[in-house]
């Protein structure tokens, strides 16, 4: 009998199996494909602190001020990847170089000084830029970008090295780590609770829910009604690679786009684009999405228009509507913890690892963190 099982091993898994491990926490980790298999290895390695743009003009200020809060887990996670690579022994490949959102109007630069006074409120450090500012920092923009706003703490890292960098660093410190088993029920037991398997049937104290889009699914094996957790799929693009051109996370304010350029060279091409769902169920690109994508992406940086994408794919990202995560116990629950990070869980799997890693031990939450917008509302 484990101490505590966590279901899923992508970057939310993986890194509360280490933190736990760490702690001394006998932990074993069930994953019913391989780890990094689904959005924790195929997303596009942005490291987001700001407000999202996006919903932030589709939802309003109401929408900002319930997020605002994340903002700050986002920042702080952003203060771990910093020494992350060492205290795994991996190259995550981490540059912190800062995101920066370009406006194409000035009703594009209200929304940006709107949306950087709940940013500051958190305090985020937000650079207000003018057009000659935008040209000084990021000469490939298109001078049709009139201004924007800079967040140094942004950047990226390599989606590929993290979760599996957390899985051995876990397994050097005792973590078991069982793949192809799928949990496929769940029970209370008088010791805790009883997992049924594709491989069997684990036994643990406690369980930590970290099964990304899936982890409605999970939570509704114990009768529990997660909320609105859902899945969707989007898509990425990468390009070939050429040579140093874009240092920075770009974002444009007036349609959907992340970019960035990878260690290997390849720009990265995203936003969040709608993908399908294909005939055998698993999403697949959508063409029109890739041509809009490509489009945004080309006004903004006019040099794209040399350099050829090789490759999309698709992957579900877990989402809700509010974009707030999911973080610790379910009160009717007692001893089942959920680890569940919306649509930016990439860049907060470290902190909400250590958050989730310490409340299953009893533990207050690190940092000072006041985790009460976070919390299971079950
Ligand atoms: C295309 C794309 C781009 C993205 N870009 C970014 C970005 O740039 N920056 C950012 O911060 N975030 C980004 N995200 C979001 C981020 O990738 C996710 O929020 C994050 O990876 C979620 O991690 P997770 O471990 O919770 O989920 P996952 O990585 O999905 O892992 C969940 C795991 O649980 C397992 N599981 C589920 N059910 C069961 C079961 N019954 N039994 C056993 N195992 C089970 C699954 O097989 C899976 O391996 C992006 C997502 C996508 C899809």
């Amino acid at each position: 009998m484990a101490d505590v099982i966590v279901i899923g091993g992508g970057l939310a898994g993986c890194a509360t199996a280490y933190y736990l491990a760490a702690d001394g926490v006998d932990v074993t980790v069930l994953e019913r494909f391989d780890l990094n298999t689904l959005a924790s290895g195929s997303n596009a390695g942005s490291l987001h602190a700001q407000i999202p743009h996006d919903p932030f003009v589709r939802y309003g200020e109401g929408w900002a001020a319930n997020y605002a809060s994340t903002v700050g887990l986002l920042a702080k996670s952003i203060d771990m990847w910093r020494s992350l690579g060492d205290e795994l022994g991996t190259d995550l490949e981490v540059r912190l170089r800062g995101g920066l959102l370009v406006a194409r109007t000035p009703a594009d630069m209200q929304a940006i000084e709107r949306k950087a006074a709940y940013e500051r409120g958190q305090g985020l450090e937000i650079q207000i830029l003018d057009r000659a500012d935008i040209q000084r920092i990021a000469p490939y923009v298109s001078d049709q970008m009139i201004g924007g706003a800079f967040c140094p703490d942004e950047g990226k890292a390599n989606p590929f090295a993290v979760a599996p960098a957390f899985a051995r660093a876990a397994q050097r410190l005792g973590a078991r780590i069982e793949r192809q088993t799928q949990v496929l029920g769940i029970e209370r037991t008088k010791a805790g609770y009883e997992v049924a398997t594709s491989k069997g049937v684990f036994s643990a104290n406690r369980i930590v829910n970290a099964a990304g889009s899936d982890a409605g699914k999970i939570a509704a094996l114990l009768g529990i009604e997660l909320g609105d957790v859902q899945g969707f799929p989007i898509q990425v693009s990468a390009t070939e690679r050429v040579g140093p051109l874009i240092p920075h996370l770009l974002y444009c304010a007036s349609d959907k786009l992340t970019l960035k350029q990878n260690q290997v060279g390849s720009l990265l091409i995203g936003g969040g684009w709608e993908a399908n769902i294909g005939p055998y169920g698993t999403p697949v690109a959508n063409p029109e999405s890739l041509r809009r994508n490509m489009a945004v992406a080309l006004s903004v940086v006019p040099a794209l228009k040399d350099i050829r994408v090789i490759r999309t794919w698709a992957a579900i990202v877990n989402g809700t509507d509010d974009w707030k995560p999911i973080l610790g116990e379910i009160r009717k629950s007692p001893g089942f913890f959920v680890n569940f990070f919306p649509w930016m869980g990439f860049t907060a799997g470290p902190v909400a690892a250590r958050i989730v890693a310490n409340l299953v031990q009893g533990k207050p939450a690190p940092f000072d963190i006041d985790l009460t917008p976070f919390l299971p509302k079950t």
